[in-house]
């Protein structure tokens, strides 16, 4: 699952039925391979966890029984060149999708949170190169930061929710 909140003006923005942020369904290659949506070649199929631990399946990586993820990343961490280029590759699309966010809503600043932010390392740095390249000139100082998840991310996010709802403030 890869979501995006988009912040303007101080403000989530949540869309029809507050259904904004599935990131994860931007379609990205037509001739991709299907999504758990029913389309096919999503962001989501491309570059999700379920999509990278398939292709080093496919690679002949080796993954346990342990959680994918974490088994991934120990074996980028220990230099597997086959988990290394998965990951490499994974950053560009995820960086040229997040340009167009940029483009179309002059986006001034992308923060990435998430369980998965333990990738970065490996997927920052063409993540980076794609995302400043698809994006237009004046956008371009893009300011791009990275955190660690923590579990007290869910009830902070909830009690903003609640908040937001009571119009005791204005959005997270
Ligand atoms: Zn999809």
């Amino acid at each position: 699952m890869i979501k995006a909140t988009v912040v303007l003006e101080r403000r989530v923005q949540r869309g029809a039925n507050g259904f904004s942020g599935e990131f994860g369904h931007l379609p990205v290659d037509p001739a991709g391979p299907r999504c758990n949506c029913g389309n096919g070649g999503c962001l989501q199929a491309l570059v999700g966890q379920t999509a990278l631990l398939e292709r080093a399946r496919r690679a002949g990586v080796g993954l346990g029984l342990r959680d994918g993820l974490a088994e991934l990343i120990d074996a980028a961490e220990g230099g597997e060149r086959a988990v290394l280029t998965i990951l490499e590759e994974a950053g560009e699309p995820l960086g040229r999708s997040v340009a167009g966010l940029v483009n179309v809503l002059a986006i001034k600043a992308i923060k990435v949170i998430g369980e998965s932010h333990v990738r970065w390392p490996f997927l920052g740095p063409a993540f980076t190169a794609a995302a400043v390249a698809g994006t237009i000139e004046p956008l371009r100082d893009l300011e791009i930061t990275v955190s660690p998840w923590r579990d007290t991310e869910h009830a902070r996010g909830a009690a903003c929710l609640l908040l937001a709802r009571s119009g005791a403030i204005t959005g997270p």
